[in-house]
């Protein structure tokens, strides 16, 4: 087993978990007996007051802030070459209703004190270093997630962004220019080559770390989920009367559908490729009425997607038997579809031999689970460093991560950091 002794960089623990636990209390969630819960949905109070108490950490160390006109805010520590692309890293605070208290939080204060480490330790950046809080990682409350990094990257069109509107119907537009967030939303967008590198810190949100016994896994790629509606029409009528060979019942022509896409996600033989059918509304719904009508919503990702399209191909053709042999009509409907992100083989190799230097074993794996540093990938190269987090638990007020992983990690990411900036 490794242990901190070798790290070269002194992370002040006591001091991030200390801050950590602060950020968990800017919150709307009623306390639970599971663990520390947390509810901070963008633009809320919380969240507001929580972007201040971070502002005014960040402005001890004298780092200049930033922010844009979708609450992106940044922290920049100047390099002796400020006009050189910066070295960035980040992430959200933006929290699920009843969520856990380290999805995010992790990656802004442990991107925080990597950055003090740096300075306390007596380095001088060539390259400007800047942590990014990026705003509504979340979809809790515009229906889209990573606004700000989607804004950032040119990837969601800034019209519709302003147009987005919460549960109350109040739009993005009115509820970011109440919370002080001005300008056009044109001007959050970064130039391609904005950044030199991008580097996110986040608990790996799976078991496999913690399972292996690793403290560090070095992403090498992100999946990304497309969404899927298919609506299957077929003919209802009374339970009783209706006679079987005369049905087209919507409902049975759904569960050939949900089983060709696993039949055909499966047949990848790829460990990356997944899909799910998480919801089906039936109708009208009825024990005694005969399904008239399905809807199904998919959730497909990959690594690759000209396999995730391959399934898809695959998926069509049974719809087009289907259809014929059940008489029913089938519609799909693309909900969205991201480009997954590769990691930059420079940067992954990079961790890996900080964690070498480190006396550390890392994972080199896939985030099934997707993030900013999905839309960061059109802005710059990027990696992610990931660290274990209990039971691979998250969004969950019981959700762990150790205070020795934690620093650990944001240790690796401290080195990383140092390495990129003199580059
Ligand atoms: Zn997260």
């Amino acid at each position: 087993m490794q242990t901190t002794t070798e790290i070269t960089l002194p992370i002040d623990a006591d001091r991030l978990i200390a801050e950590l636990t602060t950020l968990s209390q800017f919150t709307d969630a009623e306390p639970s007996p599971d663990g520390t819960a947390v509810t901070r949905v963008v633009f809320t109070a919380d969240d507001l007051r929580a972007r201040a108490w971070l502002k005014g950490l960040a402005q001890a160390e004298s780092f200049a802030v930033r922010e844009d006109a979708v609450g992106n805010t940044f922290f920049r520590w100047a390099g002796s070459q400020p006009d050189l692309p910066a070295v960035a890293t980040g992430s959200h605070i933006d929290a699920i209703p009843h969520a856990g208290m380290y999805d995010g939080t992790v990656g802004v204060l442990g991107g925080l004190e990597a950055m003090r480490a740096l300075k306390r330790s007596g380095f001088q950046p060539r390259r400007s270093i800047e942590l990014v809080l990026l705003t509504s990682e979340e979809p809790t409350r515009f229906g889209i997630g990573c606004l700000g990094s989607r804004l950032m990257s040119g990837t969601l069109d800034p019209t519709r962004a302003d147009g987005l509107i919460d549960a109350t119907e109040k739009k993005l537009a009115e509820v970011r220019t109440a919370a002080g967030f001005t300008g056009t939303l044109e001007s959050a967008r970064l130039a391609p080559c904005h950044y030199h590198a991008w580097v996110e810190l986040h608990i790996e949100q799976g078991p496999l770390l913690e399972r292996e016994g690793l403290p560090i896994g070095i992403v090498t790629g992100i999946a990304a989920p497309a969404g899927y509606r298919f609506t299957i029409e077929g003919f209802g009528g009374h339970a009783g009367a209706l006679l079987m060979p005369d049905r087209k019942d919507a409902l049975c022509a759904a569960a050939e559908l949900i089983l060709s896409i696993e039949r055909h996600t499966l047949a990848t033989g790829a460990i990356d490729t997944v899909a799910t059918v998480g919801t089906c509304d039936v109708h009208p719904g009825a024990v005694n009425s005969v399904p008239s009508r399905v809807i199904l919503q998919l959730d497909i990702r990959d690594t690759d997607p000209t396999r995730r399209e391959s399934v898809m191909q695959a998926v069509r053709a049974d719809i087009a038997e289907l259809q014929t042999r059940r008489k029913v009509k089938i519609s799909e409907t693309l909900v969205n579809a991201d480009e997954p992100a590769m990691c930059s083989p420079h940067i992954v190799e990079l961790i890996d031999q900080v964690c070498r230097e480190h006396g550390l074993t890392a994972k080199r794996m896939v985030s099934r689970a997707y993030h900013d540093s999905l839309f960061m990938a059109r802005l710059a190269p990027i990696a992610m460093i990931f660290i274990p987090c209990r039971g691979g638990v998250s969004h969950r007020p019981d959700e762990f991560a150790k205070p020795e992983d934690i620093s650990l990690g944001t240790s690796v990411l401290a080195s990383a950091l140092g390495k990129l900036a003199v580059e």
